[in-house]
């Protein structure tokens, strides 16, 4: 590929100083495991959230599962997860043993539409989680309303919108709860797995800060049937060096978005992200929509252009989730968009000339 999809490595090369000394330090220091690098991130992490508590964890599936455990939420108990998003939005309800009951989205921003939660919701519900899907918040004021009238939880999955903003306000302040992951291609990626959960509950935070450790806040005292899921010093370490840069990132990634934005626009088969006035998105992916998906992307990878599709086939349709018997047709816009999304190259170390190939090459095979 002349412009790959995602490039770690210039990233990585660009941090290769900082990263080498972050390793040292704690190499030197020899200590992996719940140390002052954890404890430093999560402070630090926590104000760039705005949000009291921050708790690292071993990746962003176990910060939603652990959410969700700390709130007793389990067996017998339903989940609203929308129902286009990656699926460890729904492992993270079956994981607690509850079930992933899932909402259609608005098909313009791909969010949870807040219209259609209502209607699912039962005596069992206990919580609702809204994924910010690409970098780009949910309608959160509108979530909550409905959270409640009728006293659920409100979990966001803010593993794609670190530095997102909804009215001003951040991703990961929005709700009860939010579950973050540091999964090497996220805005904010470590050197491996990783994920936080952030919260203005202390409450919650104390348990989770159990639940993550054998349940167990004093060494070889356990009050819950806790986990193994930490942050380790090492990818805490990381996290320090690259959340300087975020801010910056994420600026980047609006700047080479908007170039999208206006250069793309007026292709018939191509539907292009689509803004509300109060979301300010962090473009953790561009995605367009077409109806010759397939053979554009094609086309773009015969002319060295990486895309990906997020995500080729829906939660429902998964062998995962068969019991659910929820067959094609069930979840019809979810099922649309699953057909026709592909994702451009994006990413803070793209060049604009590479955008602009992107762009060259995406008209003229509509040409
Ligand atoms: C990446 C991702 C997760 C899971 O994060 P991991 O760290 O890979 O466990 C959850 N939800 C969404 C929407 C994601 O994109």
């Amino acid at each position: 590929m002349t412009i790959p999809f995602l490039d770690l490595k210039t990233q990585h090369q660009d941090l290769k100083i900082e990263l080498t000394q972050a390793f040292t330090e704690v190499l030197d220091k020899g200590w992996f495991i719940q140390g002052d690098q954890l404890a430093l991130f999560e402070q630090e992490y926590a104000i760039y959230c705005n949000t009291k508590h921050c708790v690292g964890v071993g990746n962003g599936l176990d910060a939603l599962h652990l959410i969700l455990r700390a709130y007793d939420i389990g067996a017998g108990d339903e989940v609203i997860v929308p129902s286009n998003t990656y699926i460890a939005t729904w492992l993270a309800a079956s994981y607690a043993g509850a079930t992933p009951v899932p909402v259609e989205p608005d098909l313009t921003t791909y969010n949870i539409s807040a219209e259609r939660i209502e209607a699912a919701i039962t005596p069992n519900t206990k919580a609702i989680i809204a994924v910010h899907l690409y970098g780009q918040v949910a309608d959160m004021d509108a979530i909550n309303n409905i959270a409640n009238k009728y006293g659920l939880k409100v979990i966001e999955d803010a593993a794609q919108s670190q530095g997102s903003l909804y009215k001003g306000r951040l991703s990961g302040g929005l709700g009860d709860a939010a579950g973050h992951s540091f999964y090497p291609g996220k805005n904010l990626g470590a050197l491996g797995d990783g994920g936080a959960i952030t919260t203005n509950d202390d409450a919650l935070a104390d348990k989770l800060r159990m639940l993550r450790n054998y349940g167990s806040q004093v060494k070889y005292k356990n009050e819950l049937k806790g986990f193994n899921s930490r942050l380790d010093e090492m990818q805490a370490a990381f996290l320090r060096v690259k959340l300087h840069k975020l801010t910056l990132w994420n600026q980047r990634r609006k700047t080479l978005a908007a170039i999208y934005q206006r250069e793309l626009q007026g292709i018939a088969s191509l539907t292009l992200p689509f803004v509300p006035e109060w979301a300010d998105p962090v473009w953790h992916l561009y995605v367009v929509r077409s109806t010759r998906r397939d053979e554009l992307q094609q086309y773009l990878h015969a002319h060295g252009i990486g895309t990906v599709i997020h995500y080729p086939i829906a939660p429902h349709l998964q062998g995962a989730y068969s019991e659910l018997n929820l067959g094609p047709g069930s979840l019809p816009i979810s099922e649309k968009i699953h057909a026709e999304v592909i994702s451009l190259p994006l990413d803070p170390y793209l060049s604009t000339e590479d955008v602009t190939s992107v762009i060259t090459a995406v008209r003229q095979f509509h040409a």
